[in-house]
């Protein structure tokens, strides 16, 4: 089953947006296997942005990121990747379809709240820089059968 990098972004824990995002995820029918609140260092925010190094944003970039804690999430499910993308919005919440995440919080594309893996090497690339294999979890779900044909 594929997996997902997810980061609620520090706009999202100051502005107290942790639950209701989650919720959308949630919702949507996935299956949560993995969940941390940490500060990124900045290290860790090289690792992970290292494809944007030398362009315009990236130094504001690792400053907002690294700026205030972190939620971080691996979940679980068909297509997973691209419904997380999907549910998130564009990355300029002013371009995003209402309805999504990042538009219907956001305005700015440097406070866009939310991070999610883009594809499938990015994703195991991105899961292992916050999660052991120990700190994910298998588990079944009893409603599983209600939402997967
Ligand atoms: N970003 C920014 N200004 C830009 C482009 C990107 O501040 O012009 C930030 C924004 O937080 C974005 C992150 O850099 O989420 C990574 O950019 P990417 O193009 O990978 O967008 P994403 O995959 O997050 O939609
Ligand atoms: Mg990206």
């Amino acid at each position: 089953m594929e997996r997902t990098l997810v980061i609620l972004k520090p706009d999202t824990v100051q502005r107290g947006l942790v639950g209701v995002i989650t919720s959308r995820l949630e919702q949507r029918g996935i299956k949560l296997v993995g969940l941390k609140l940490l500060q990124i260092s900045a290290e860790l925010a090289a690792r992970h942005y290292a494809v944007h190094k030398g362009k315009s944003f990236y130094e504001g970039l690792i400053h907002y990121i690294t700026s205030s804690p972190v939620v971080v999430q691996c979940w679980e499910g068909k297509r997973v990747i691209e419904v997380v993308r999907r549910t998130c919005g564009s990355t300029n919440p002013t371009d995003a379809d209402l309805g999504t995440i990042r538009a219907d919080f956001g305005v700015e594309i440097g406070r866009n709240l939310i991070h999610a893996s883009d594809g499938a090497d990015t994703a195991a690339y991105e899961i292992p820089l916050y999660f052991t294999e120990a700190e994910l979890v298998a588990w079944d779900r009893a409603v599983d059968c209600w939402i997967n044909e």
